[in-house]
């Protein structure tokens, strides 16, 4: 971090705030005394140091950060990949693809085990299915909640498939403990309080990036549940909003190389909720599996008419076949470059 203080600075309020940040943050402040101004170069952990307080102080100009807020998520502390090992079928980030598929609902126990042998016998290594459902409109099909974790469940039971469901408020935490891994929606990205509890359990979290959310910013919502002790996040890319309005969102592939650069989490790409459309899915999943994505989420129906949320999106199991079919191809022949 690199402060620029103001000319009329003393020598004694120099060495007064070179002391206090010395002691309140544990860095090293180099100094260079220029002919108008007086420059500090703070050096060592600066993740802790409040660039806001740097900033309200009267004897600085200006600061800027050399470093980036993050430590736990950061590739720079971490160089090697992290994998999470969620049972001896699936460890997500350590090469090799895997595909999160089912409903954007779960509605019933025919259909949610339907679905899931459906997309099982199409490479799926794991089972997606909201059970409570952030809804746009208070109107809207909410999930069927805890009888949807059940059906889930019973899911996995006939399929072996692990199970991915959102998690919406800090106090459902415990009757999420049998689910595989915990997703926090888009909405939820910035939910310091959800994100700080789920920092305490040792469980999977599948993070989205919000809506309007920065790549730093996304960062920092994974720093959260790091800090508290929980290093199994994944990154989900789930499309921004821009001002395009033919697709839901915009999918930002190129966050998918940006993170694999700064950080050494598993990239999960959404390109269900990325374009809204079922059509749009296919070449979607295709460009993420070729900017090396470390899986897909993708919403599958089986009558996506009647579907009672996210029905325009989703793909038929027939559909998805497809899919699934070609990015394994693509995978496959990139792994092989
Ligand atoms: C979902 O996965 O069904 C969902 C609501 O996603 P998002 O949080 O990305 O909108
Ligand atoms: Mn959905």
């Amino acid at each position: 971090m690199i402060i620029v203080l103001k000319p009329s600075v003393t020598p004694e309020q120099v060495i007064g705030f070179t002391t206090k940040l010395t002691t309140d943050y544990g860095v090293n402040v180099n100094r260079w005394d220029g002919v108008h101004s007086t420059v500090l170069g703070l050096i060592g952990d600066t993740t802790q140091v409040d660039i806001e307080y740097i900033e309200a102080q009267d004897i600085v100009e200006s600061v800027r950060r050399v470093q980036e807020p993050y430590k736990k998520a950061n590739r720079k502390f971490h160089p090697e990949n992290t994998v999470i090992k969620i049972n001896n079928e699936v460890s997500i980030g350590d090469g090799s693809l895997h595909i999160m598929a089912g409903p954007c609902s779960v509605e019933s126990e025919e259909q949610i085990v339907q679905i899931a042998k459906d997309v099982k016998k199409s490479g799926a290594t794991l089972l997606r299915g909201g059970a409570f459902k952030p809804r746009t409109s208070p109107y809207a099909f909410q999930g069927l909640k805890s009888e949807g974790l059940d059906l889930l469940k019973a899911a996995r039971k006939a399929t072996g498939l692990p199970i991915v469901t959102e998690i919406m408020r800090t106090s459902h935490i415990d009757m999420f403990e049998n689910v595989d891994i915990i997703q926090v929606g888009a909405r939820n990205m910035q939910n310091f309080e959800l994100l700080k509890e789920l920092g305490k359990i040792d469980k999977p979290i599948l993070l989205k990036r919000g809506l309007s959310a920065t790549i730093e910013e996304w960062l920092m919502s994974a720093e959260y549940i790091m800090a508290g002790g929980n290093s199994k996040v994944m990154l989900c890319e789930r499309g921004i909003r821009t001002y395009e309005t033919y697709t839901r969102n915009t999918l930002d592939v190129s966050a998918i190389p940006i993170i694999k650069k700064l950080s050494h989490l598993p990239v999960i790409v959404d390109p269900s909720h990325a374009s809204g459309k079922s059509w749009l899915v296919e070449p979607l999943a295709m460009a993420a599996v070729a900017a090396g994505a470390d899986g897909l989420i993708i919403e599958v129906h089986n009558d996506p008419p009647h579907a009672l949320s996210d029905g325009a999106q989703s793909l038929t199991p027939e559909k998805f076949d497809k899919v699934a079919k070609k990015v394994f191809a693509l995978k496959e022949a990139l792994s092989n470059t």
